[in-house]
């Protein structure tokens, strides 16, 4: 107690008002890895088990009078509907608005109820309470699923977290918000002058942080997107923004393709961010395939000419200016003088039969309709964030699975229908990067299927038939002909205890894989291990008899990989050259008359020009066998390659989202306000 201007005033060190004791803030508090801070229901998942959505309302172009709630069918249940459908009039309920047209309020009357009808979690409360009937709880599994959790409403945190505010916004919303509008709400944010004095240094931090956020392309992100659904591209640029914002010098830094994933109209800004770490005093070195920025390199190293055993060896190493001085070996530097380039189709394919998307209105999407035309192939284009892997991945990959009648994972995407000439098409086949096999045994060789029709050719030979060898005799996955010892790995794995684990080579067959017997065994004077260590390309040469095993070969080669051994290890393909050799698979296959749609998601990852052109071969034999493919690209190359392009944007997040043009490359160039159709110009003159 303390007297003050003869008045009296209590004191306290509580953290109290009005009775009610406050929670002490601390970073811990906002923060929903920590347990002080989770919300408690959820853990900080911001999502748990209980009754899903998608799953109760399958199809949300329906309205509830069509039975949009599908448990709420048949004799005993439908009555619950029936309940709604006396009573929707003393409240106005629009029984036939669409599920994905109602307001939040409605939806949440929907399943809460009012005094005129019990709502879906009654429906599902009721089923819980008589768990010993078999039909509830086979009802009630029907319907789990990972949803929203309803304490913090996936907020993650606890509730006295969110009693904390910046001017009108608690922490949750401010991480809901794209990084872009957040800078402009932090840069407008009035203060009083006590709190300016306390957040002075804080919000400066924040800002700075914010605007590299912004300056890599990546406004569009929200703070909460989980690091797990960011592309590599994205996450480099994250960790650049890291590095800038401690403003570090004398320091090196080593960037693996920092582009992919980034629209054209992004890549300037990047070479800005790299360019200003330079002149902060530090090294940077940059492994790029984009031509914008190896334009902007102070010095360029060309590594090449070809790859694998056909390169590794300095063609070029200077400033960026001299590169074309020289008349070197340099592809990179023929491609980008345009003595060597990628051509133009000669004609573009007619989009005859057509398959349709219509009111795509998953995430940021605006309810457009999108046309993918059949036999063609369609890339789709837009800027970071602009709803391309939504509208392909999320909504007709799942859509056109589902009417295959093949099982997806994850519903599809809010749409109203799948419609056109879907029929036509027997297949569907997502070309990702996931790397192929998971033993450490397997290759693109064996993937291809061209290791049994080699196996073959080694057990017909007179040594293996004298010593009664068969095919499972040169095969590492089985015992019989492969090295006992290290099981036809040729190498050792010694564990060792708190360090990485240390590979050695086996010493029974010092790294050959096979037993000696099987080792003798020769064709046109080379053993087992002698061919599998030939590359791809000389592997051509080696087999010109063999017409099988060329034909299952020759699409590695055509797709870019000649330089890849036949027994290199599939752990070691990047995730590029994992799609790749997928991608040839398909080629390797005889001619049917299955109609396969394909998806590729920016398949020119990690490639130089003159392995997109043959790429963009690949991709077009598909078409040429009767298949449509579907591409998500930046790269103008194949941009300019397509039969018909769908553009999306024009911007990332909230201004995102809108069909900005479907159609021919010609006729993009002409739109105004596509940033795409800007970068294509060059390209088609
Ligand atoms: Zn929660
Ligand atoms: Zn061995």
């Amino acid at each position: 107690m303390q007297i003050i201007d003869s008045e009296t005033r209590g004191f306290n060190n509580r953290f109290e008002l009005d009775g009610i004791i406050f929670l002490e803030p601390s970073p811990h508090l906002f923060n929903f890895n920590n347990p002080y801070g989770a919300c408690p229901t959820c853990e900080g998942f911001g999502r748990v088990m209980g009754i899903d959505e998608g799953k109760v309302i399958p199809n949300m172009a329906l309205s509830v009078f069509e039975g949009a709630v599908a448990c709420w069918k048949g004799e005993k249940y439908g009555l619950w509907l029936e309940k709604l459908r006396e009573s929707a009039h003393h409240f106005d309920f629009p029984m036939h608005t669409p599920y994905q047209d109602l307001s939040k309020r409605e939806k949440k009357l929907l399943w809460k109820g009012n005094q005129y009808f019990w709502g879906i979690n009654a429906f599902f409360e009721e089923l819980e309470e008589k768990t010993y009937k078999i039909q509830n709880r086979v009802m009630l599994a029907r319907y789990r699923g990972r949803t929203t959790c309803h304490t913090c409403d996936g907020g993650r945190l606890r509730e006295e977290a969110t009693y904390v505010k910046i001017g009108e916004m608690d922490i949750t919303d401010l991480i809901d918000m794209p990084v872009d509008e957040l800078f402009v709400y932090f840069q407008n944010l009035k203060l009083n002058d006590f709190d300016t004095k306390v957040a002075k240094r804080l919000i400066l931090e924040i800002n700075n942080r914010l605007s590299f956020m912004c300056k890599v392309g990546l406004g569009y992100l929200t703070l909460n997107r989980l690091s797990a659904t960011l592309s590599g591209g994205e996450t480099q640029r994250i960790n650049l923004t890291r590095t800038l914002g401690s403003n570090l010098t004398s320091s090196m830094y080593i960037l693996d393709e920092p582009s992919i994933g980034l629209h054209p109209k992004d890549t300037n800004r990047l070479v800005e961010v790299l360019r200003s770490l330079r002149d902060l005093g530090n090294t940077v070195i940059v492994v790029e395939h984009e031509e914008d920025i190896i334009k902007s390199a102070d010095y360029l190293i060309d590594i090449g000419p070809h790859a694998g055993i056909h390169g590794g060896e300095v063609v070029f190493a200077g400033p960026y200016e001299d590169m074309y001085k020289e008349a070197s070996d340099s592809l990179t530097a023929k491609y980008m003088s345009k003595r060597m380039e990628i051509p133009l189709p000669t004609v573009r394919r007619k989009a005859i039969d057509f398959m349709e998307i219509k009111g795509a209105r998953e995430n940021n999407l605006k309810g457009f309709d999108a046309k993918f035309p059949l036999h063609t192939m369609t890339v789709v284009t837009g800027v970071s964030g602009s709803g391309k892997t939504t509208l392909v991945k999320q909504i007709l990959y799942p859509a056109l699975k589902k009417h295959l009648g093949e099982s997806y994972s994850r519903a599809p995407g809010v749409h109203k229908e799948l419609s056109g000439s879907i029929d036509l098409i027997n297949r569907i086949e997502l070309i990702n990067q996931n790397p192929i096999g998971k033993s450490s045994r397997s290759n693109p060789v064996t993937y291809v299927k061209a290791y049994d029709t080699i196996r073959a050719l080694m057990t017909a030979q007179q040594l293996s038939k004298i010593r009664g060898f068969k095919p499972g005799h040169f095969s590492f996955n089985v015992d019989g002909g492969r090295c006992d010892t290290c099981k036809g790995e040729g190498e050792q794995v010694i564990e060792m205890q708190f360090l990485a684990d240390v590979r050695l080579i086996c010493e029974s067959c010092k790294g050959q894989r096979f037993k000696p017997e099987v080792l003798e065994v020769k064709y046109k004077g080379k053993n087992i291990h002698e061919i599998l260590d030939l590359s791809i390309s000389e592997s051509l040469d080696f087999f010109a008899e063999a017409k099988d095993v060329i034909r299952k070969l020759t699409p590695l080669n055509d797709v870019g990989l000649g330089y890849v051994k036949l027994g290199q290890s599939s752990s070691t393909l990047s995730g590029g050259e994992a799609q790749r050799v997928k991608l040839a698979s398909f080629l390797a296959k005889e001619q049917s008359s299955e109609h396969i749609l394909f998806i590729f998601d920016e398949p020119t990852t990690g490639l130089h020009f003159h392995d997109i052109r043959k790429l963009l071969d690949a991709l077009n034999a598909l078409v040429e066998k009767g298949h449509t493919v579907i591409v998500v690209e930046h790269n103008m190359e194949v941009i300019k390659s397509a039969d018909w392009i769908i553009d999306l944007g024009p911007d990332g997040g909230k201004n995102g989202g809108n069909l900005v043009f479907q159609g021919t490359p010609e006729k993009l160039v002409k739109i105004k306000g596509s940033h795409t159709g800007y970068y294509l110009k060059d390209k088609l003159d």
